[in-house]
């Protein structure tokens, strides 16, 4: 269709471009073509914004300017600066998010879009403490940063003779990677707010004339996932885990992890989603029920209509701990022996009971039941972490066995999961716990792991702000060691997203305080809440928890809005039924 010489620079200029420019490329097209077959005139210019009119709405919308304000402090000014930056740059309607520069992460250096710094200097032209992991970051960083726009402020003491050094030399570094400043540096003194408050204001107004249209496309998926279909239908998704890490500090006397996987390809899924995890039998566990056996690891076996080799068979397939009791009296019949009721494991069937005559291997294969997925809310949101990561909040359990305790089969896989190591996984929908429109008012009660999908619910409406408020009751055993995402909590307090936070700890005192009991503390802005027309959302553990929670939300309505238990309990329905009382429980 294109002539050689047209085909030949076209070819060229892909050579030449990046991944993320044949994003934009391919949005181009898409929104100018679609403008065109709709009828609208098309100025082919090679800036955005794309003509748009009122017939290609439905496929081309407005997207915000994506910020990151990242602060560097030592004694809190910047971050105070940082925070009322953050919520100008909402209330111009762009996205904005804050970012401390000791937690900062490399890879969103160069997805950044405007990128904004405030950052102080310490004595003699020292950085703060908190802001050096971010300058190391602008030290290794290698790659050209020529798609950023950026902004610093400096804080400092115009006594000091190095004067906003930290601020001058940030400005500098981002400078030479290749990043466009849109700004001037800001130096501050003492009294920072006399330079801060123009500088914001001039940035305010500079980014107020920018605007930024494209293709709903380049925010979505254009490529099929690079996963496989699994059986019933759904998408595979291969991650690699970049992050492991147990969210409970010293002293803690539980174990939750929050873990991080990322996958080559974008995973389609929206907050309120839960991940599956099909989890493998250990190794060691495997060998040693092979070694019980007397079988070879390539013994062939057939399982469901499948020739398996027994390694792989035991090690992927089939479940072999904490069996149930239909399957360890199958088993009994299979030996002849009489064992008691109980949770256990195969390898201490096959060690404890065993069969005067030779225990066939396809026999006992075809009593044993699939390893079945097990399901974790999805603690990330696509808005705000991207779409090539999931985030989870894991609780180590622990299940008591005729042996003693031992770790939970799928928790424990995926707590000993390192950095690197691949884990297949897969969406489960959940469409009817979703956030309501951006105006609605939401109540998330989620103690332990019920914070995770809240987590998600809040990044997502930090990025989609509107006028709806965001109240979270959080429980767990201890303050000290349990306040899970304690810091991006206060943050999003800071920024205004999140509006109340009410947390029960329930080991910190001889009586036990939970979520319902800080409800109970709040019940009349409650029920204004609820009147309001607040959506709540309930996860966590369904036995007693969700139970107990309901039983509070009829107690509160009983004694403030209803003349009877039974109208309170009815109305309580009727929210589940309208969608505004939403629960996910375990
Ligand atoms: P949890 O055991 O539910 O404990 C969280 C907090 O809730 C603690 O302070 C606990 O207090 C308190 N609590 C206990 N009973 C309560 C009640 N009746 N009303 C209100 N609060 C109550 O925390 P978790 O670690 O999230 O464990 C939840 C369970 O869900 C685990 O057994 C896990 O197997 C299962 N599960 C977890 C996941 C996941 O990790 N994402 C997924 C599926 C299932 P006290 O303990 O001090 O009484």
């Amino acid at each position: 269709m294109l002539s050689d010489e047209k085909r030949n620079r076209f070819l060229q200029l892909l050579k030449e471009s990046t991944k993320d420019e044949w994003v934009w490329m391919s949005g181009y097209l898409a929104a100018i073509t679609q403008a065109s077959i709709a009828g609208s005139s098309v100025d082919v210019s090679l800036t955005p914004p794309v003509s748009i009119d009122s017939g290609t709405e439905g496929n081309l919308k407005t997207q915000p300017i994506q910020c990151s304000v990242v602060y560097g402090t030592e004694t809190g000014n910047s971050k105070k600066l940082g925070t009322e930056l953050v919520k100008k740059l909402k209330e111009l309607g762009v996205s904005a998010k804050l970012k401390s520069t000791d937690t900062y992460k490399a890879k969103d250096l160069k997805e950044e879009e405007y990128l904004f710094v405030i950052v102080s200097t310490h004595g003699d032209g020292e950085p703060p403490q908190a802001a050096k992991p971010f300058i190391q970051i602008l030290v290794d960083s290698k790659e050209s940063l020529s798609k950023v726009k950026f902004a610093v402020l400096g804080l400092g003491d115009t006594s000091y003779p190095l004067f906003c050094q930290t601020g001058e030399d940030v400005d500098s570094m981002l400078s030479k990677l290749g990043a466009e400043r849109i700004q001037p540096l800001g130096k501050c003194d003492v009294d920072f707010d006399l330079v801060a408050k123009p500088w914001m204001s001039e940035l305010i107004s500079k980014l107020n004339t920018h605007s930024k249209t494209a293709t709903s496309q380049t925010s979505k998926p254009t490529q099929a996932p690079a996963a496989k279909p699994a059986s019933g239908g759904k998408v595979v998704y291969e991650g690699s885990v970049v992050t492991n890490i147990v969210l409970n500090d010293v002293g803690a006397s539980k174990s939750t992890r929050h873990i991080e996987i990322k996958t080559t390809v974008p995973i389609d899924y929206q907050p309120g989603d839960s991940a599956g995890f099909l989890a493998y039998n250990r190794d060691e566990e495997v060998n040693r029920i092979l070694s019980l056996l007397k079988t070879d690891r390539e013994t062939r076996v057939t399982y469901k209509g499948e020739t398996w080799m027994a390694y792989d068979l035991f090690r992927k397939k089939v479940s072999v701990r904490f069996l149930p009791d239909r399957v360890i009296q199958k088993y009994a019949g299979l030996v002849g022996k009489e064992i008691p009721s109980g949770k256990t494991d195969l390898d201490v069937l096959l060690t404890l009971h065993t069969s005067e005559n030779k225990l066939e291997l396809q026999s006992l294969v075809d009593i044993l039941e699939p390893i079945v997925p097990r399901y974790y809310s999805i603690a990330s949101s696509p808005s705000a972490h991207g779409e090539d990561e999931v985030h989870l909040t894991v609780a180590e359990v622990e299940i008591e066995t005729f042996t003693g305790l031992k770790s939970g089969f799928c928790s424990g896989f995926l707590a000993e999961l390192k950095e690197g190591d691949v884990v297949p996984f897969f969406i489960q929908r959940n469409n009817s716990f979703r956030l309501p429109s951006p105006d609605t008012d939401i109540i998330m009660i989620g103690p332990g792991t019920g914070i995770a999908p809240f987590r998600s619910f809040l990044f997502e409406r930090e990025q989609n702000s509107g006028n709806g408020r965001n109240w979270l009751f959080f429980g767990e055993r201890n303050f000290v060691s349990d306040f899970y995402y304690q810091t991006e909590l206060l943050e999003l307090m800071d920024t205004g997203v999140l509006h109340k936070l009410n947390a029960a700890f329930s080991r910190d005192t001889k009586q036990k305080v939970y979520v319902q009991d800080r409800m109970g503390e709040n019940a009349a802005e409650l029920l204004k809440w609820i009147e309001n027309g607040a959506v709540i959302y309930l996860c966590g553990s369904k036995d007693p928890m969700s139970k107990d929670v309901d039983r509070k939300l009829i107690e509160i309505l009983t004694e403030r809005t209803f003349d009877t238990e039974k109208d309170a309990s009815d109305y309580l329905k009727e929210l589940e039924e309208m969608g505004r009382y939403i629960k996910d429980v375990y």
